[in-house]
């Protein structure tokens, strides 16, 4: 199983409009700095699963019959503006989405060839030989992270959170996911109430789960700074996610 980042940034993404901090300059000159909205793409065997469709180019990307189907996090703006070009296309694609009445916009009022599937926490599904369980993240609106497994990789692609109810630490611990990726929005000392987590809160999930590959994305522009002024901040076993990096979920850590 591979996942790649298609988007790695918090709402706003970097360089964020308008602001001239450290990290926005430089990703204005050397693009290795920038960041999309949030988006990646799992490749199992024959299933290819978007994550989110932050990125606005999603029709380009993925012709028809390139993907198996997209699991959308939640219905904020950064996560899913991507479906909104797919809407005036043709055929159909499966979108696994939360208990959301209310959506985005008018998305579920014409959504065209996307055919919405309301999934419930931990009622696990498979799209092909893949297996998905939807575990519930506290968040300003409903949001689902997706425990996936192929073979014997297990990955969970854990965006956006404040925190993790105990039931979904439960089931994390018990399941022992390989490869964590993980909302981290802020650097230390950022102001409650937050709706994301920040460093300090990603690094002690990090002790609960020594095991794990865990992967940092939905990263702000502060963050970023952040982290430019202190390199050695990250310890071993936790990565900063960059745009188009590629992960090998082997089953082993
Ligand atoms: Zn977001
Ligand atoms: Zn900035
Ligand atoms: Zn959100």
């Amino acid at each position: 199983m591979r996942l790649t980042f298609l988007g790695t940034a918090a709402a706003g993404g970097v360089p964020l409009w308008g602001c001239d901090c450290a990290v926005c300059t430089l990703a204005r000159f050397d693009s290795s700095f920038m960041r999309r909205p949030n988006c990646a793409l799992i490749e199992a065997g024959e299933v290819r699963l978007l994550l989110d469709a932050g990125v606005m180019d999603v029709t380009e990307r993925f012709p028809p019959g390139s993907l198996s189907a997209i699991l959308v996090t939640h219905f904020h703006a950064d996560h899913v503006q991507g479906l909104f070009h797919l809407r005036w296309g043709k055929g159909e694609l499966d979108v696994y989405a939360p208990q959301d009445a209310i959506g985005c916009a008018d998305l579920y009022k014409s959504p065209g060839p996307l055919k919405f599937k309301h999934v419930s926490k931990f009622s696990a599904f498979a799209v092909g030989d893949v297996k998905i369980t939807p575990v519930p993240l506290v968040h300003s609106k409903e949001t689902l992270g997706y425990c996936i497994e192929h073979a014997d990789a297990r990955l969970a692609y854990l965006s956006d959170c404040s925190e993790l109810p105990p039931t979904t630490e439960a089931f994390l611990a018990e399941w022992q996911p390989h490869t964590i990726c993980l909302d981290c929005t802020f650097p230390p000392g950022t102001a409650e109430p937050r709706n994301h987590f920040d460093l300090p809160d990603a690094l002690a999930l990090e002790k609960s789960f020594p095991t794990s590959k865990i992967v940092l994305m939905h990263i702000g522009h502060r963050l970023d700074e952040w982290l430019l002024n202190s390199p050695a901040a990250l310890p071993e076993g936790v990565t900063l996610a960059r745009d188009g990096e590629t992960l090998v979920c082997t089953g082993v850590t």
